[in-house]
């Protein structure tokens, strides 16, 4: 869809609700609030809604506490944003499909009747912060702050292989804009609560490694002992994912007996996108998810061993390449 459609359909709408994925990161939240204060400030009527509400990294952030868990009335146009397909939402709009996604995921579905996908995009704020304007709306200190927490946390502070110089420069104009890039870069990435910290230490325990491969878990039992309140993984991925010499880290994160919640993180070069796609997840080539109906025993063992297999056949092919080379 194109952004003077957009514009127009924004303008004419009077009632607006606004989501994203499940247990949110900061791009999903960043996205929600940014486009919502957005949508407030031009008079609209606007419900933001996330199942699993706003985690304790992001309360800080301006309209955090304007975010519900569900709808409260109904709207005349429903925004998906930050979310590739309709089951990460974690709730249905009975009958009513989205009427329009935006999302920067190359393994977007498309779910929505308008669908705005940029796969370059380094985080779903970062479109918005491009495009915001084109659609008629100001972006002021506020919506640039929550913009730029959600380009710094999906790119966990510009480190991704998707980081451009263009997202740099979206990012130097949020901070023109009034974007406080310390305060926010410390909240999204390194301030963390004693609870989360003290449940990374269960993780950390069962870190195991085999060759190139990393992995552990978060038990339910780890999340009670710890005291920790939310269904995430409290970014333990991202200490994962910061292990010098490995090829993939993947965590386990227990959500109930049967279900077990995936996180892929990959060199650059990988791609496990494909993998988690393989059990209708997904993500990006260098950071993806799914979430996957099983005991913790059960997921584990299928999860690893087609992580395995990955990196051989890639590893393999990669061989293959080099004979194929000196030949
Ligand atoms: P994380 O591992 O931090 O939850 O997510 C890494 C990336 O994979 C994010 O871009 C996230 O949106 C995506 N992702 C995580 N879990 C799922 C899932 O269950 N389904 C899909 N489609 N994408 C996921
Ligand atoms: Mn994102």
């Amino acid at each position: 869809m194109i952004d003077h459609q957009i514009r127009a359909l924004l303008q004419k709408t009077k009632k607006v609700g606004l989501t994203s994925h499940k247990r949110p990161d900061g791009d999903a939240i960043g996205s929600v609030l940014g486009l919502g204060l957005a949508l407030i400030d031009t008079g609209k009527e606007v419900q933001m809604v996330l199942r699993d509400g706003v985690s304790h990294t992001f309360k800080h952030l301006p309209g955090a506490d304007l975010i519900k868990r569900a709808f409260k009335e109904e709207c005349d146009l429903y925004i998906a944003l930050d979310c590739s397909d309709l089951d990460r939402i974690g709730f249905t709009l009975e009958g009513r499909n989205f009427d329009l996604v935006i999302d920067h995921h190359i393994t977007n579905e498309g779910f929505g009747i308008h669908n705005l996908v940029d796969a370059d995009a380094v985080a779903t704020c970062a479109i918005l912060a491009e495009r915001l304007p084109l659609w008629g709306f100001k972006i002021d200190t506020k919506i640039a702050s929550v913009l730029l927490s959600g380009i710094i946390s999906d790119s966990i502070g510009f480190r991704t292989s998707n980081t451009t110089s263009k997202s740099l420069r979206i990012a130097a104009d949020l901070m023109d804009l009034g974007a406080d890039i310390s305060t926010l870069y410390n909240k999204a990435l390194i301030s963390r609560s004693f609870e989360a910290a003290n449940y990374w230490g269960y993780g950390l325990e069962r870190l195991t490694r085999q060759n190139g491969l990393v992995w552990t878990m978060l038990t339910l039992e780890d999340r009670m002992k710890a005291q920790y309140p939310g269904s995430d993984d409290a970014d333990l991925t991202n200490i994962l994912s910061s292990i010098e010499e490995i090829d993939i880290a993947v965590l386990f994160i227990e959500q109930s007996q049967d279900k077990v919640k995936v996180s892929w993180r990959a060199r650059p070069g990988l791609n496990v996108a494909k993998l988690a796609a393989d059990f209708n997840g997904g993500g990006h080539p260098a950071a993806a998810g799914a979430e996957i109906q099983g005991n913790m025993e059960e997921v584990k063992q299928k999860v690893l061993s087609s992580t395995r297999q990955y990196l051989e056949r890639f590893e393999s092919d990669l061989q293959s390449i080099e004979e194929g080379r000196t030949e």
